[in-house]
C-alpha cells in the first residue's frame, strides 16, 4: 500500500523547488494534496501533472503571510478532500541580504511575515483541522542557517527559520495529546531556484558544495524523502525535533 493512502496533505511553496517535489512524492505515495504558492499557472501545471498521472490534486494560489489563505487552505483541503492529516509549511524567501545596519524594518517584516507569521497562521488553523482527525504531521522547513551556521548578511532568514524551531517545539508540546507530531526539516544547500540565487555563478556554486560533507548541493527529491519521512507513519515517535538533512555542511570544517 502506498505510504500516504487515504491521507490528505497541504503543501505551500509548490510551484517550484523543494515543495513542488514534494507535493509529486506525496500525491505518488497516495496522499491527496492541496498545492499552494502565489504563482497560480505553475500551480496548474503541477495539479494537472499529478491529477494525470493518477493522483489527486488541487491548486490554490495566494499569500501564506496572509490569515484569510491560510484558513482558506484548510478549508480547501476539508471542503474538497474531507479533512487534513499533513501539513508541509515550506514557502518562504530568502528576502533581503546584507548587514543589519543597512536594513530597513519593511524589509526585516517582509521576511519575517513570509517565513515566520506564516507558520503561526498556518497553525492556527491546521491543528484544529488535525485535531478532528484525531492526529496529524505538521512540519516546518527551516534550515541550517542560523541553527548550526551564522552566514553573513542573512539576518532576517536565520531570524526567521530558527524562530520556526522554537514554534515546532511548543506546538509539538502543546499538541501531542492530541497525536499531533509537529517537526522542522532543516536542509542543507539545496539545487533550486532559492539555491541558485544564493550560488548563481560557477565559483559561488563550488563554494557552496564544497562547504557540505558531501560536496554538493541536495536535489529538491531528496528533500522531499526527507518531508515524506516525517509526514508518515514511519516517523511515529518523531516529535519536536529539528531535523538536519544537511549533507554534513553543520558538521563540515573547510
Ligand atoms: P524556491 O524554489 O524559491 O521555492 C519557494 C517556494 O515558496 C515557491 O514555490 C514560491 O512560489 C513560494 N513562496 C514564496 N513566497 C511565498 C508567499 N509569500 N506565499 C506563498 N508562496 C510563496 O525555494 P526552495 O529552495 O524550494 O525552498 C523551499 C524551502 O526550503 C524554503 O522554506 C527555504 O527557506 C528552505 N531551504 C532551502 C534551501 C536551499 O538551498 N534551496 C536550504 C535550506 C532551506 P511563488 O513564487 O509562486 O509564490
Amino acid at each position: 500500500m502506498a505510504i500516504l493512502a487515504n491521507k490528505v496533505a497541504i503543501i505551500t511553496g509548490g510551484s517550484t523547488g523543494i515543495g513542488y517535489a514534494a507535493a509529486t512524492l506525496f500525491a505518488k505515495e497516495g496522499a491527496a494534496v492541496v498545492v499552494a504558492a502565489r504563482r497560480q499557472k505553475e500551480l496548474n501545471d503541477l495539479a494537472d501533472s499529478i491529477n494525470a498521472s493518477g493522483g489527486q490534486a488541487l491548486a490554490l494560489a495566494g499569500d501564506v503571510g496572509d490569515e484569510a489563505f491560510a484558513k482558506a487552505l484548510v478549508e480547501t483541503a476539508l471542503t474538497h478532500f474531507g479533512g487534513l492529516d499533513i501539513a508541509f509549511n515550506n514557502a518562504a524567501i530568502l528576502g533581503a541580504m546584507g548587514p543589519v545596519p543597512e536594513m530597513s524594518q519593511s524589509e526585516w517584516n517582509h521576511v519575517i511575515q513570509t517565513n515566520l507569521t506564516s507558520a503561526f497562521l498556518a497553525a492556527k488553523y491546521q491543528l484544529p483541522a488535525m485535531a478532528a482527525r484525531k492526529g496529524g504531521s505538521l512540519i516546518f522547513t527551516s534550515t541550517f542557517v542560523g541553527y548550526t551556521a551564522g552566514m553573513p548578511g542573512m539576518a532576517a532568514y536565520a531570524a526567521s527559520k530558527a524562530g520556526l524551531v522554537g514554534l515546532t517545539q511548543v506546538l509539538a508540546s502543546e499538541h501531542g495529546p492530541q497525536n499531533i507530531r509537529v517537526n522542522a526539516l532543516l536542509p542543507g544547500g539545496t539545487d533550486t531556484p532559492a539555491g541558485r540565487e544564493f550560488a548563481n555563478t560557477p565559483e559561488t556554486l563550488a563554494f557552496v558544495q564544497n562547504l557540505h560533507a558531501l560536496k554538493r548541493m541536495a536535489t529538491p527529491d531528496e528533500i522531499a524523502q526527507s518531508a515524506l519521512y516525517l509526514a508518515s507513519d514511519a516517523s511515529s515517535f518523531t516529535t519536536g525535533s529539528a531535523m538536519l538533512v544537511d549533507g554534513g555542511v553543520s558538521i563540515n570544517r573547510v
